[in-house]
């Protein structure tokens, strides 16, 4: 070895400079990673195509003759034009960044092999900055044999690099990597080896199946998608497993605050509910942190579930946190819990977001001094810090839009780093197919409300093109005419409160001039809480006939004389955010309905979401509708999923995949050194920068 340490990636040719550098910023920081880093697509560069015979849109590769290369100025814009051509036509190759020396390096009637996408020229079919080669005199071979790979890159690192430093490293790795699946587990689900996998998705042979390659369906890439799979599976397993090892108080068996409130309820539990409350109690008796999803559909009453789990809390001498996505849930819990513990004289303390200072200083030192017993706010003021006196249980409601990394994030927080940690209950209303939960939500123990409350009519829903708006406006009148509510939602794709309040103010202006003889009030996320807490007060008490709201009425707003939704663009809403507002109405003792309007012509996925929320109801089955249509990043809100950057498993593609990879683990796990294997598989795919993996 040298004195100084050479960087592992210098060995590889053309990782000079600013390049090891460079890879390191995107996770590579030895040849090795290289071979994990897999292509997202490929090209097919096996076929040369006649300039007289390119398509607009193809990627081709062409080989002609250079008969002219001159630059051209169009306002500030200098691009270099080559004029290309074969014996049935000619094209021009563009541009916009280029150097005397290249320029000069296309000489008249010399030979030059290109690829790139044919797009619509000025004068003629063009190829922008096309991938090329020059050649003296005619080559004999100019396509590949096989698929050529595009890997991710990054500024700086061409993709011609990347291929081949992607090359090398497996010229030198490939040898010495190790094959984390035992024999027996890659026999018994017909998988193949890990050494062919990757050789055959960074140098598919000429043989291989090209088209289950570009689809990404081939056994190569499945074999690789379920060691990934599993990586993420395991990560999530090692994390319950840390996380249970930490301490939590062990709640009293008995609760007479909960018995209490049982009584005085006025309905009767639904056999669900007193399974999943069964579930719930038991995990507060033991002492270990409770981590349990709640799923159940909306209206299924979750809430009261979460009721007795903080009476449990409470009459054990602990406090309790309720956390909701939106200010206006947590007003609605507020007054819920309100009436449910002010009669049994428990404190109840709600974190507004614009709370006067000293209303804000009172109630944090109520929650520091313990009288709160039980604390109501949003996910995000719970973000600041909040003092408790003694914290036993989190309740995260509506968690359905949150990621693993902020589920971990919040967890380590309640833990504060310590070896102790408040029991959570997560509640969804959003369920996750079986198949899915088991990646992603394997670091929680999960219980399903899968039973309504008795006497709910199934929601009646129509999908009405915006022509027939006169129609539903008519509808509305009759359904407040028999002193029923209505909601009418403006939804617009726009992530803006601003735009969003604007389109449900102009739908107010209109609708409050078709029907004068109605009280119509407008609700957004713009205005003061104060007002939307009063307005929804009064639509409550019925002091309103129809409510017109964004989307902020989405979540877990409960009003049982509402019984008619109205839903504008129902065509640009995903299939669980219409459910989750259809949820609005049906709470109570008429038949409810749901229009959903939306302005034709329709896409053809559109038609299908409208075609599935009309056929059914239950929850479950749109959200597994819904993965299927737009995969796992909707269903399980974007970006923070954290499974964005699998490298190769994309669960919507792989749902076939995902019933092995329990019973994979499971294997694995009786395998005698299962746990190292675990650990190399996790080390291999899931980033070190990843929250799990720091735990
Ligand atoms: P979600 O699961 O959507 O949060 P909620 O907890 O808001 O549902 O309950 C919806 C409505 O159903 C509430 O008005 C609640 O009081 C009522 N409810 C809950 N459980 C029952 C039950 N077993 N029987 C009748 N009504 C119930
Ligand atoms: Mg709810």
């Amino acid at each position: 070895m040298a004195l100084n340490p050479i960087h592992p990636l210098r060995q590889l040719d053309g990782a000079g400079g600013q390049v090891a550098a460079k890879l390191e910023r995107i996770g590579i920081a030895h040849p090795r990673d290289l071979l994990f880093h897999l292509p997202y697509r490929y090209q097919d560069r096996t076929r040369l195509t006649l300039i007289g015979e390119l398509q607009l849109g193809q990627d081709a590769v062409v080989l002609g003759q250079v008969e002219l290369a001159d630059t051209q100025s169009r306002g500030r814009r200098r691009s270099l034009s080559v004029v290309v051509s074969d014996r049935t036509a000619s094209m021009t190759l563009r541009f916009f960044h280029f150097s005397a020396a290249q320029q000069r390096g296309f000489l008249r009637g010399g030979w030059i092999r290109c690829y790139g996408e044919v797009r619509r020229g000025r004068h003629s079919l063009e190829m922008v900055h096309p991938e090329y080669r020059l050649y003296a005199e005619r080559p004999q071979t100019v396509t590949e044999a096989s698929l050529t790979p595009v890997y991710p890159s990054t500024e700086g690192i061409s993709a011609a690099l990347m291929r081949r430093l992607v090359a090398q490293a497996m010229d030198r790795e490939l040898g010495g990597l190790n094959e984390c699946l035992p024999q027996a587990v890659r026999e018994r689900f017909a998988l193949m080896p890990i050494h062919e996998a990757l050789q055959t998705v960074h140098h598919p042979p000429p043989d291989a199946d090209t088209e289950a390659l570009v689809a990404g369906t081939h056994r190569a890439q499945q074999r690789l998608a379920v060691e990934e799979l599993l990586a993420h599976h395991l990560a999530l397993g090692r994390f319950r497993q840390k996380h249970k090892a930490r301490h939590a108080p062990a709640f009293a068996a008995d609760s007479g605050n909960w018995r209490k409130l049982r009584a005085q309820l006025g309905f009767k539990l639904t056999a669900a509910q007193r399974r999943v409350i069964g579930e719930v109690l038991q995990d507060l008796q033991t002492p270990a942190p409770a981590m349990r999803l709640i799923q159940g559909d909306v209206g299924s009453g979750k809430t009261v579930v979460a009721a007795a789990a903080v009476l449990r809390a409470v009459d054990s001498g602990y406090q309790a946190a309720l956390m909701a996505p939106t200010e206006l849930l947590s007003e609605q819990h507020r007054k819920t819990f309100g009436e449910w513990f002010e009669p049994l004289g428990i404190g109840v303390e709600w974190l507004a977001g614009r709370m006067p200072a000293a209303a804000r200083t009172q109630a944090l030192r109520r929650i520091a001094a313990g009288e709160a017993k039980l604390v109501i706010g949003t996910h995000a003021l719970f973000q600041e810090q909040v003092e408790f006196h003694r914290l036993g249980l989190m309740v995260i409601d509506e968690q359905h839009r949150f990621g693993v990394d902020q589920r971990l994030a919040l967890r380590n927080k309640a833990a504060d780093g310590g070896e102790s940690a408040p029991h959570q209950l997560i509640m969804s209303a959003t369920p996750i197919p079986r198949s899915l939960a088991m990646i992603f939500y394997a670091d929680l123990d999960i219980s399903n409300i899968d039973e309504l409350p008795p006497g709910r009519k199934p929601v009646q829903t129509v999908a009405l093109p915006n022509s027939r708006r006169p129609d539903v406006a008519e509808r509305i009148r009759r359904v407040c005419r028999d002193r029923q509510q209505a909601y009418w939602v403006c939804p617009l794709i726009e992530e803006s409160d601003k735009l969003q309040a604007q389109a449900a103010t102009e739908t107010f202006d209109a609708l409050a001039g078709q029907l004068p003889e109605l009280r119509i009030e407008l609700i957004h996320g713009r205005m003061k809480p104060a007002d939307k807490e009063a307005i929804m007060r009064r639509f409550h008490g019925g002091a309103i006939d129809l409510l017109v709201a964004t989307t902020v009425i989405e979540v877990g707003v409960d009003v049982p004389s509402a019984s008619l939704m109205v839903i504008e663009n129902a065509e640009r809403l995903g299939l669980a955010q219409l459910h989750q507002l259809r949820g609005r109405v049906g709470r109570g003792a008429q038949q409810a309905a749901c229009v959903l309007m939306y302005q034709p012509p329709l896409s053809e996925s559109a038609k299908q979401r409208l075609g599935i929320l009309r056929g059914t109801g239950d929850g479950f089955v749109i959200a597994g509708k819904d993965l299927q249509l737009r995969g796992p990043g909707e269903l399980l809100g974007t970006r923070q999923t954290g499974l964005q950057q699998m490298k190769v498993a994309d669960l919507a593609r792989d749902r076939a995949l995902l019933p092995k990879i329990e019973h994979i683990a499971r294997t694995l796990h009786a395998h005698e050194d299962g746990s190292a294997t675990a650990d190399a598989i996790i080390r291999r795919w899931v980033s070190s920068r990843e929250t799990y993996a720091e735990v």
